[in-house]
């Protein structure tokens, strides 16, 4: 029961759920964290201030509801919480998870001034799970349907939130995807220990019951072309991601044992999933001296997932320093506590090996002016290389995105680097030149995160709404 105490901040400290053991961890592809108790959620949802201009809801790219949501499970409501949660969120359970909440929500909450700020994230997630435990289902009973039907190509986060907001609008999505589950990188990238890949399961199954229709292993381009869609579709939405990876353009980056991080972290996950085409397509680190390059949230998980297959050591090396990374706070702490080890200011001149790779030659850097962006460029300092020695390399410098062949057949153009231009300031939000075609998330934003790949989603569907007069 709700205790009345407006300073449950002071006697209830910040608390995170607990996590699982790190020798647990350090061996398993398992979530890390486990669900909060009832009890535990309660407490740490009732420190919520309920500030009048709640920081918090600007700062979360969806503006979640977070205040009112945090007041119905300080009270023991769930299923209205959960209700709350999916006006403005189609996944609040794997954002709970995997937003980078010290830079957003939870950084902005008032109470991160010295208090410590409310665990946002990890209460999103108790919500879910636990109002899917209890069986709570959206409630579709007052939906009309319009006769209306939209593709959707590529069943990630984008897609996903696009397809959420039509079905309850009535209209029918149909999503293409060329993998054999959904979920894009939330499944084929994320690993486990950030999020169980039964999380994306049970997703596909509310989503089936809801009036979503899912069309999995189709490649749009190849097994079914864009002009058929646009045939049998009232309209058309992209969320295709990106999947050109980045090179360092360094010698040496051919040499065997040298691999990209979205091969690796693939097909780690295919063979969990059952999904692996042949044993040589798994890329072992067991034994192994293993180097990431990178800091980004790939880069965490690359290091993290080599941990788990019993690499002998792990190095992550970074061009720039600590403060500058650019991955999640807690991820880099999950993984320094994992076992890996971190070298800042290190950027790679060479890999080096004779016939494979034994080792990655680096340059000490200090940083330099903050430049037009206010971003700090490491420069070099002369005469302190050094070798760093490895059995396998990991490139984790990101992406860039990935234009299909088939865009300038139908009209959609696409700016300079690459990104799908759809604007959200339009009359029709995120459509493309072609009229009857909207995008969102990472292929128009460029690589960024789930919850901004949601939003979008979720804002190219009220355009296509709009645009079909529903
Ligand atoms: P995607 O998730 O890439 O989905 C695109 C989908 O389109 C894919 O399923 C693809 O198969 C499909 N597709 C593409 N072309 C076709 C076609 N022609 N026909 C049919 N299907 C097609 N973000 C976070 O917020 N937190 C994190 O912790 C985090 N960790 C990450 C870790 C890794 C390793 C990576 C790579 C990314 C991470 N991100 C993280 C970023 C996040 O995953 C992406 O920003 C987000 O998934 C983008 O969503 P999307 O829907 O735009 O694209
Ligand atoms: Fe925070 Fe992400 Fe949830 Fe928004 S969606 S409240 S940013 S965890």
């Amino acid at each position: 029961e709700r205790v009345n105490n407006d300073f449950q901040f002071v006697e209830v400290a910040r608390q995170e759920p607990q996590k699982r053991p790190l020798r647990h961890r350090k061996t398993r592809f398992i979530e890390i964290n486990e669900l909060f108790k009832p009890q535990e959620a309660t407490e740490q949802a009732h420190r919520c201030l309920e500030c009048g201009n709640p920081y918090c809801e600007w700062k979360c790219p969806v503006h979640n509801y977070i205040p009112n949501w945090l007041k119905l499970v300080s009270e023991g409501n769930i299923i209205e919480a959960a209700e709350l949660c999916h006006q403005t969120n189609t996944l609040p359970e794997v954002c709970g998870r995997v937003c980078p909440q010290d830079r957003l929500c939870e950084g902005a909450c008032t109470l991160n001034d010295g208090f410590g700020a409310v665990t946002i994230g990890s209460v999103e997630k108790y919500i879910t799970d636990t109002a899917f435990a209890m069986g709570w289902r959206p409630d579709m009973s007052r939906v009309i349907p319009t006769g209306k039907r939209v593709a959707i190509i590529g069943a990630g986060p984008a897609g996903l939130g696009c397809a959420d907001v039509l079905v309850r609008a009535g209209v029918t999505p149909v999503v293409f995807d060329r993998n054999p589950e959904i979920g894009g990188l939330l499944t084929f990238g994320i690993p486990e220990f950030k999020l169980e890949k039964t999380v994306m399961s049970r997703r596909r199954e509310v989503f089936s019951g809801m009036g979503i229709e899912f069309r999995l292993n189709t490649e749009v381009g190849r097994d079914i072309s864009i002009d058929r869609l646009l045939k049998d579709y009232d309209a058309v939405f992209m969320g295709m991601g990106t999947y050109n990876y980045m090179k360092g353009g360094f010698p040496g980056e051919d040499l065997p044992g040298v691999h990209d991080a979205l091969d690796f972290l693939v097909a780690n996950v295919n063979r969990h999933l059952g999904f692996e085409r042949s044993p040589d397509d798994f890329i072992d680190m067991k034994g192994k001296r293993v180097v990431v390059l990178g800091g980004g949230d790939t880069a965490m998980d690359c290091n993290r997932t080599s941990i788990r297959q019993g690499a002998e050591s792990v190095t992550c090396a970074y061009r720039r320093d600590a403060e500058n990374m650019p991955g999640s706070r807690k991820e880099v702490k999950n993984a320094r506590d994992e076992g890996v080890k971190f070298l800042f200011n290190r950027q790679p001149l060479a890999i080096v090996g004779n016939g494979r790779v034994e080792g990655i030659k680096v340059i000490e850097t200090r940083l330099g002016e903050p430049d037009a962006r206010g971003r700090r460029s490491p420069e070099p300092i002369p005469g302190s290389e050094q070798i760093l020695p490895a059995d396998a390399v990991i490139i984790a410098f990101g992406f860039r995105p990935s234009p299909a062949d088939w865009f300038a057949d139908v009209q959609v153009e696409v700016d300079s680097q690459g990104r799908v231009i759809a604007p959200e300031q339009s009359r029709y939000r995120f459509q493309t030149s072609n009229p009857r075609v909207f995008a969102g998330g990472d292929m128009v934003r460029g690589s960024d995160l789930v919850v901004t790949a949601i939003w979008e989603g979720r804002q190219a569907a009220e355009g296509i709404l709009d645009y079909l007069g529903v």
